[in-house]
């Protein structure tokens, strides 16, 4: 039987990759051509019954589920359930694609926290998924294991983000094998660390027992944004990196995600993808696949 096989997706900082109105050389170049095109973060899980399950649902749907298909096989339109860590932009604005102007499912599971299920049911546009039966709501709490098809489950870790919404979840996926944290957006290391007492990153990640961590990487450094990334959250990779040193022999894979425009890992040929990949880390690709 094949092993849980985790796809990424997409690289991207909600915003995507080129965002909306920049011209600098990150998104354009000098004849107005785009420079590179990035979807923003997502993950389709194929579970090794066969069922498929998507994290995050973007509006860069359409073309995740094709370059998804062209990884696990498909089929293309198969979804057995849709996750989501919280309700800002990017990681919900293609919730409307399942509804009956696009995909029209019917009783889609979708996993949510009782307060991102509350942003649903309050929005009139996005409330009718529900009444429609497009989507059928699964509440989960926190720490709270959910078996899926096969040896998958999924266990929602609440991590401190800008929580104006909604609350915030990492998701540790587990598979037969191997566990994969997929860590998209949080705050700080030190509010993150403080509610999962634990000293450091790798300190966290090792009492999760993970094999590979899919982590925040929004902002190289707080500079970033003329001194604004500061202000906004994410811990800078600059900082990550710092705490965690050169990787040793059993620490876990760590792959920097969501990746805002002006990321200088978008570039693997810049001096910041060098010095991740010098001290043992890896930079995201799309599409990058995870077998547990
Ligand atoms: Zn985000
Ligand atoms: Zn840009
Ligand atoms: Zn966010």
């Amino acid at each position: 039987m094949p092993a849980t096989l985790v796809t990424l997706l997409g690289t991207a900082q909600d915003g995507g990759v080129p965002q909306p109105g920049c011209e600098k050389s990150c998104c354009m170049d000098e004849f107005g051509g785009v420079t590179r095109s990035r979807s923003p973060v997502a993950l389709g899980i194929t579970a090794s019954d066969g069922s498929r399950h998507l994290v995050e649902a973007g509006r860069e749907l359409s073309s995740q589920l094709v370059m998804w298909a062209s990884v696990d096989g498909g089929p293309l339109g198969r979804l057995d359930s849709v996750w989501l860590t919280h309700g800002h932009l990017g990681h919900v604005d293609g919730l409307g694609l399942f509804g009956c102007e696009a995909m029209g499912t019917n009783e889609l599971p979708l996993h949510a926290s009782e307060s991102m299920l509350e942003v649903v049911k309050d929005s009139p546009m996005l409330a009718q998924l529900l009444t429609n039966r497009h989507l059928r709501a699964n509440q989960f709490s926190t720490g709270e294991k959910v078996s899926l098809g096969g040896e998958l489950t999924i266990t929602p870790l609440q991590v401190p983000h800008r929580d104006e919404h909604s609350d915030t979840h990492a998701f540790l996926i587990e598979g037969a094998a191997k566990k994969l944290l997929f860590l998209p957006d949080h705050d700080s290391w030190e509010m993150t660390l403080d509610i999962h007492q634990a000293d450091g990153p790798l300190e966290w990640f090792r009492s999760l027992f993970v094999d590979v961590v899919l982590i925040d990487g929004t902002f190289w450094s707080a500079d970033e944004l003329g001194g604004k990334a500061a202000d906004i959250g994410h811990p800078p990779v600059e900082e990550t990196l710092a705490l965690l040193g050169d990787r040793g022999p059993s620490d876990p894979r760590v792959v920097f995600i969501h990746l805002n425009h002006t990321n200088p890992l978008h570039d693997e040929s810049s001096a910041a993808s060098a010095k991740v990949r010098a001290m043992g880390w890896e930079i995201a690709r799309q599409p990058m696949t995870f077998g547990l």
